[in-house]
């Protein structure tokens, strides 16, 4: 099963934009950047984000952009 739901107060540490549960991932809704989740702890640091395709560094990330 394929369950992604929302996570409401979870959200994006840079953008505060919320985040879409996808597995073992949340993903920002707006940046798309991908942040780990640990034994059921989500890891909402920017270091630990996966960013999208396409994108060298995290600055880059739409959330960073106002
Ligand atoms: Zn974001």
């Amino acid at each position: 099963m394929n369950d992604v739901k929302y996570i409401e107060d979870l959200v994006c540490p840079i953008g505060k934009y919320p985040l879409k549960e996808s597995g073992d991932i949340l993903e920002c809704t707006n940046c798309g950047a991908k942040f780990p989740v640990k034994e059921g702890i989500p890891l909402l640091l920017i270091d630990d984000a996966v960013l999208p395709e396409g994108l060298k560094d995290h600055s880059e990330l739409k959330c960073f952009k106002k």
